[in-house]
């Protein structure tokens, strides 16, 4: 599978280790919601369920954890434009502390939708950690509270992040070889 990578943009190592930062930046700014429940952590699948997973166990308060399905992407490469919701949370998040767990951040339109829907159930408070955002020129302005890498306007592939149904399981981030994918 590294084979089809053309370069390695983050280690499995590194990933661990800024996957642990953000987990305790979050235990630090949302420690006093310990009486409250919590937070609910939101993983967009299934490119985000990797790093969510990882992310959970870093975070020293009770976390709830649901999921959303949305259409991006499809099997190809580029933006479709175009988000629908094809599963729905299970949990109620109103008066709850929702952090949304994204894979990688490129134009923001699903994001941008994600966060008008979900801030339309009245949260007590939403934010955004992404893994990855992409540099690039056109993307949508969004706050991400939490950002893991900045990475290259390529096509990533690796932890979660999927071509065609394939790599999510490679355990680190890189660029897929353009010959794969054209
Ligand atoms: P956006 O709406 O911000 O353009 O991107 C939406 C989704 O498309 C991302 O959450 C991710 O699932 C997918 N995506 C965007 N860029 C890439 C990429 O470089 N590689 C992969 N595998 N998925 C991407
Ligand atoms: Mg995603
Ligand atoms: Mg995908």
């Amino acid at each position: 599978m590294q084979n089809d990578l053309a370069e390695v943009l983050f280690t499995e190592d590194e990933i661990a280790a800024r996957v642990a930062e953000i987990g305790r930046a979050i235990t630090r700014d949302y420690a006093c919601t310990a009486d409250e429940g919590g937070i609910v952590l939101i993983s967009v699948l299934r490119g985000a369920a990797i790093f969510m997973a990882d992310l959970a166990r870093k975070i020293e308060l009770p976390v709830e954890m649901d999921y959303l399905a949305v259409s991006s992407y499809g099997n190809g490469a580029k933006s479709s434009g175009v988000v629908r919701i094809l599963k729905d949370l299970t949990s109620e998040i109103e008066g709850r502390h929702v952090i949304v767990a994204e894979d990688i951040l490129d134009s923001g339109l699903t994001l941008t939708y994600l966060l008008k829907n979900l801030s339309s159930r009245h949260p007590a408070s939403l934010e955004v950690a992404t893994l990855l955002r992409k540099k690039t020129p056109a993307q949508a302005k969004i706050d991400c509270k939490y950002l893991g890498f900045e990475c290259p306007d390529d096509f990533i592939v690796g932890y979660g992040l999927d071509f065609a149904e394939r790599y999510r399981n490679l355990p680190c981030i890189g660029i897929l070889k353009p010959e794969i994918y054209q």
